[in-house]
């Protein structure tokens, strides 16, 4: 059976590397209060379920961990939702059920072959969340808003 966990917090800033230089857009949130969640969960790529607090729950792939291309030092946690947005939502409440592991994270000697990996990511995680066994946690109640 699968063992959802679940994260959440503001979006915060990051590098900005996402939608510039990837075209891939990020919304990181906070490492820091989730040392516990990440101590048990290894580095890599990650699909699931992300509610953003006045918008909606969308489909999410996510990377945590360093991005050795990169060279980060510091962990990082960078849900893409799989969602055209008209404009950014930094600061806004972002709840994340992690349903299912695609990948540990690897280092790529282009950044096309970066970008590719991450758009295969991408169709691995649309295909799985379309299964009744992680399309379930759409309606998870960590992702209802309060009352
Ligand atoms: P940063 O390094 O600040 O995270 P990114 O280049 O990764 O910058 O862009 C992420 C920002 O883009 C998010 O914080 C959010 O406000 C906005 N955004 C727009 N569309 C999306 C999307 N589909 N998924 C994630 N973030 C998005
Ligand atoms: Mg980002």
């Amino acid at each position: 059976p699968i063992e959802p966990w679940y994260i959440g917090g503001p979006v915060i800033k990051g590098f900005g590397r996402g939608s510039k230089v990837l075209g891939i857009p990020t919304a990181n949130i906070s490492a820091k209060n989730f040392s516990t969640e990440l101590s048990e969960h290894p580095s890599g790529v990650y699909f699931g379920w992300a509610k953003l607090s006045t918008r909606g729950v969308y489909k999410m792939v996510m990377s945590i961990g360093w991005n050795p291309y990169f060279n980060n030092t510091e962990k990082t946690i960078e849900p893409w939702l799989l969602h055209d947005f008209d404009e950014d939502f930094y600061g806004e409440e972002l709840h994340l059920a992690i349903v299912g592991y695609i990948r540990p994270e690897a280092n790529f000697s282009s950044l096309e072959s970066l970008i590719e990996k991450i758009h295969e990511d991408r169709k691995i995680a649309e295909a799985a969340l379309v299964l009744p066994l992680y399309s379930k946690y759409k309606d998870d109640k960590y992702l209802r808003s309060p009352a």
